[in-house]
């Protein structure tokens, strides 16, 4: 395994690495402070200077993510992973020498409060859950070995295939051994199941309402589970629904995040439901939530960013 490319973005890298001459991506990244004002100059801004201005320290926080399969089995309509070949899942030796790769790649990032890393760069976890699960456990141990003083939040990222059937190992996982500290996010997208199953390429995934049921049963602590929902012109997002589906405020965080403007997506012609000019309206539609009492956040990316960090794009481009 070796990075064969790495690509700058103004607030991290993306890693290209060969393996078995496939290339797969991971990710360094600095999250981007935004408030107020601010946030508005942020996200529409073409200058690196802004954002730069605005990088949150890496002792406080540290984003990374590593892909899990060499591409992906699902299609899913706004995903450039679903344009690559499937090559099958990578080894928890595989999945952890991209850790150590970024690591040692960032010889002068020492410490942090929260290194938040994404089982999801390229990849359904779910189909590679052991190798997921093991290269999780041993964040610590990589991270002691390179001299890093870490606090680990492992993410695993899902659209929850129905035959995975991976939602008790998970929460096991974070409550066992993280003791609460492992972001679950749920891929959700639409509250109509008929339209998900389209968005998702016709994966056959559990419904929403079968997730909370589940959810709903089980103990969860510190981190609460989050559904989200990439919000698409035309796409259902009902916050009734979810209510009426028995959404569990201290269960559950919705997370609304605009559309990248992946290749995909301008190919099977999907709009973001909102982003840079009409930002109103996503923030309209996360009051609607929060008036129902329902823990709701946005997450938005910088314009000038939005290329690169899309999952997929660059290795089709170096494959
Ligand atoms: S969103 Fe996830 S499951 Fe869908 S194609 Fe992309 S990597 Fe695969």
């Amino acid at each position: 395994m070796k990075i064969t490319n790495v690509m700058y973005l103004p607030s991290g890298r993306i890693f290209l690495i060969n393996v078995d001459n496939y290339i797969i991506e991971a990710t360094e990244m600095r999250d981007v402070s935004v408030d107020g004002k601010q946030h508005i100059e942020v996200r529409e801004t073409n200058d690196p200077h802004v954002i730069w201005k605005h990088l949150v320290e890496y002792k406080e926080k540290w984003l990374l993510t590593v892909s899990t399969q060499r591409g992906c089995t699902h299609s899913c309509q706004f995903c450039d992973v679903a344009k690559l070949p499937f090559r099958g899942n990578l080894t928890q030796n595989e999945i952890e020498a991209q850790v150590r790769l970024i690591l040692e790649n960032t010889p002068h990032v020492k410490e942090s409060r929260k290194v938040k890393i994404g089982f999801a760069r390229m990849g359904e976890p779910a189909w590679n859950l052991n190798n997921v699960i093991g290269a999780m456990k041993n964040l610590p141990m990589i991270s002691n070995e390179l001299g890093r003083q870490f606090r680990w939040l492992p993410c695993f990222n899902s659209i929850l295939p129905r035959k995975a059937d991976c939602i008790s190992a998970v929460v096991e996982t974070k409550e066992r051994d993280f003791k609460g500290f492992l972001h679950f996010q749920i891929s959700c997208n639409s509250t109509n199941e008929e339209k998900r199953k389209e968005l998702f390429g016709g994966a056959d995934v559990l419904s929403i309402e079968e997730i909370i049921k589940q959810i709903n049963n089980i103990n969860i602590t510190k981190r609460t589970v989050t559904l989200n929902f990439i919000v698409i012109d035309g796409v259902e997002v009902s916050v009734k629904k979810l209510k009426k589906m028995g959404l569990n405020k201290d269960k559950f965080t919705v997370k609304l995040i605009p559309l990248n403007n992946t290749l995909i997506a301008q190919e099977n012609d999907l709009k973001t439901y909102a982003n840079y000019s009409n930002y109103e309206k996503l923030l309209q539609l996360r009051t609607s939530f929060e008036q129902e009492g329902i823990p709701v956040v946005v997450d938005a990316i910088a314009k000038c960013e939005e290329a690169g960090l899309c999952c997929g794009q660059l290795a089709q481009i170096f494959q």
